[in-house]
């Protein structure tokens, strides 16, 4: 069979109609840096997440960045996070002075092993950063019980678990939690970060360091960068986050359908002992759709992502080095851990488009093209 030839993107930034008034409408009212919109994101934020706060920021890299801050996290200090992961999340420990450590994956889940955590606490040790990837959040009632037997903060990476639940509870909400709304992300603003935390002290001091240290105009109380989120940004953010349920659902169905007509790669399962009946209300967001070629080098996934781009199934590498392997890391000397699974895995997997923008063509080329491999 075959089929005639489409270009399926990995990721679609959707914007509709009503994104496009509501800039517009920004740009009429004058007001175009933070401020009512921007203060509404928040709000809506706040009240999907069930977190007291949520504090919008530039970006999801400035997010983390100045959770880390709003710990008091700094130089002798450890984090201990996935090496398996956007750099974004080592960087914003790096920005700190503070040491990332490394703990390895669990091959299933793509996200940290609860088991291999505790036995990386040392003394310096002050917070855990779970990063909840692909949309898929991490086992928070290990990591949880493991923070409180040990006093450790936990700050999430929730940049691509929008929407994701570990039992009732969101991702977001265990601890401090970092969003992103990059125009690829689950629901997006452009460029566009959230904290959220029911921490009053934390959400306080997040909001100065957001804003030069400023609580009161032109009193710098501490040192704080600008990165604050525009109102323009925030007004497609509004509409996109009502959309939430609607981009989830359809990201779990096109998953579900890959998940049963894939043959020739390992399928992510959503391997979970949340609580949550899976099959009927999966908590996984589905950021990225990611498969593995078991026991495949890296090169041999290459030539598979490259025959697959070529026929048009957009596919992508997240991630294909481990922080432990990358360059600028090394150059600090902040690339000691023993991750042996994170390093395999990074050779073996590749994303497939599985957006809200699919159709059932969409997913019959992908299928028919993967198992082809
Ligand atoms: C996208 C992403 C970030 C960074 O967000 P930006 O908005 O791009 O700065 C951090 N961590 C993870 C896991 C991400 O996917």
């Amino acid at each position: 069979m075959t089929l005639p030839k489409r270009m399926i993107p990995i990721s679609k930034p959707i914007l509709g109609e009503e994104e496009k008034k509501a800039v517009l409408e920004t740009m009429e009212s004058g007001m175009i840096v933070q401020g009512p919109r921007v203060a509404k994101l928040e709000e809506n934020f706040a009240k999907v997440i069930g977190t007291k706060h949520a504090i919008a920021t530039s970006s999801g890299t400035t997010a983390l960045h100045i959770a880390m801050l709003a710990h008091g996290l700094g130089p002798g200090d450890e984090v201990i996070t996935s090496p398996f992961t956007f750099i974004a999340s080592v960087n914003s420990i790096i920005y700190t002075g503070a040491t990332p450590v490394y703990c390895d994956i669990d091959p299933n889940t793509f996200n940290i092993d609860p088991a291999k955590l505790e036995a990386l606490i040392t003394p310096k040790t002050k917070a855990i950063l779970p990063v909840h990837l692909y949309g898929l959040a991490c086992d928070m009632t290990a990591i949880e019980a493991i923070a409180k037997k040990h006093g450790l903060a936990i700050i999430e990476d929730c940049a691509q678990s929008i929407g994701a639940r570990w039992g009732q509870t969101m991702t977001g909400a265990f601890g401090t939690g970092c969003f992103s709304l990059y125009a690829t992300k689950n629901v997006m603003s452009g460029e566009g970060g959230m904290i959220t935390t029911n921490d009053d002290k934390v959400a306080d001091l997040a909001k100065a360091i957001r804003g030069h240290g400023m609580r009161r105009r032109y009193y710098h109380d501490l040192l704080g960068y600008n990165f604050r989120m525009t109102d323009l940004h925030a007004a497609i953010g509004i509409v996109q986050l009502g959309r939430l349920d609607e981009f989830t659902n359809k990201r779990r169905a096109n998953a579900a359908w890959l998940n049963a007509h894939l043959t020739r790669v390992k399928t992510p399962k959503c391997f979970t002992s949340c609580g949550n009946d899976c099959a009927a209300s999966c908590s996984h967001v589905w950021h990225q759709y990611t498969v593995r070629l078991e026991g495949a080098s890296a090169d041999e996934r290459d030539r598979a992502v490259a025959r697959l781009n070529e026929v048009g199934v957009g596919c992508g590498v997240f991630y294909p080095v481990p922080a432990t392997k990358q360059q600028h890391i090394i150059d600090l000397g902040l690339h000691h851990g023993n991750v042996p699974l994170a390093e395999t895995i990074s050779n073996e997997v590749f994303s497939l488009p599985v957006h809200p923008s699919l159709n059932g063509e969409d997913l019959e080329y992908i299928a028919h093209h993967v198992n082809a491999l």
